[in-house]
């Protein structure tokens, strides 16, 4: 017998799609679907991809995401948005006209440019990404490698970290999470703790978790961003939906600890 649910609230995500399934608009389904959350996309690229890297990559025609986006803006009441992989400043410039438009509610940026594998899934100016949707997210959710090429600059401790979300809000975005998985972890009594820091609405936190030993995290920073986002389409406070979406993201990453999906780092419990 099939669970009667309240109506769900409706998510897009305009991202890329990962054919091993870790990743991207596969990540951001599943991520929505885990929290009750209707799912809408629209595909902005099409990758080849395992656990071991990606193999090919092709953007989608700029009309076709256009037809995506009317196609799914026109019919549904959308209350939050998530971009991923967009691929070219073209696809950028293309968001960021239905952002201006006021299409694209309570909006996450995850401002993606390479795998952790090392594979460029973005071919133009990184700066395009602070100057097309920085006004316009709500939250932008940058990686360390990521924060590095949006601003040009070293990032190399938590006070370059605080610096650096600072720097990036000022081009507009209500929240900046600078997520710290790739520095060293810090050691806080006995445990390894992983650091964000979070700067919203002019105060700055930082947020620690324990840091979660597995090979499994591929997908993770589209997990984290689209789960921002259902947090968001439920109508969560800002902080609230950050803080819980990254505690959804340290149990994803707990539950996958020993899964063996392909040989190289597979993909979280989403
Ligand atoms: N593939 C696609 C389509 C993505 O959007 C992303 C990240 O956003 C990745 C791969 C990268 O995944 P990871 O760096 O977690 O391995």
């Amino acid at each position: 017998m099939k669970r009667r649910h309240p109506q769900p609230p409706v998510a897009l995500t305009i991202a890329g799609s990962d054919s091993g399934g870790g990743a991207g608009v596969q990540a951001d389904l599943h991520t929505f679907a885990a929290h009750d959350v209707h799912g809408t996309s629209a595909v902005t690229a099409i990758t080849a991809q395992n656990t071991r890297g990606v193999t090919a990559a092709e953007g989608v025609s700029p009309g076709l995401v256009r037809a995506q986006l009317d196609a799914v803006l026109s019919d549904f009441s959308v209350a939050a948005v998530k971009t991923g992989m967009l691929g070219s400043t073209e696809m950028l410039a293309l968001v960021a006209e239905y952002g201006q438009a006021d299409r694209l509610p309570n909006l996450v940026v995850d401002p993606v440019m390479v795998t952790t594998s090392g594979d460029p899934l973005f071919d133009g100016d990184p700066a395009a990404y602070l100057g097309e949707l920085g006004p316009l997210a709500t939250v932008l959710t940058p990686n360390l490698i990521e924060a590095r090429q949006l601003l040009g600059r070293e990032i190399e401790d938590l006070a370059d970290m605080r610096e650096a979300a600072r720097a990036l809000a000022t081009f507009g975005p209500r929240a900046v999470l600078v997520k710290g998985g790739h520095l060293e972890a810090v050691a806080s009594g006995e445990a390894a703790v992983v650091i964000d820091v979070l700067w919203c609405d002019g105060h700055m936190v930082d947020l620690r978790m324990p840091r979660v030993e597995t090979r499994n995290s591929h997908g993770t920073g589209c997990t984290l961003a689209a789960a921002i986002a259902a947090r968001l389409a439920l109508e969560h406070p800002l902080v609230q939906a950050i803080g819980g979406a990254k505690a959804y993201v340290a149990d994803a990453l707990r539950a996958a600890a020993d899964w063996r999906l392909g040989s190289g780092p597979g993909p979280v419990d989403h």
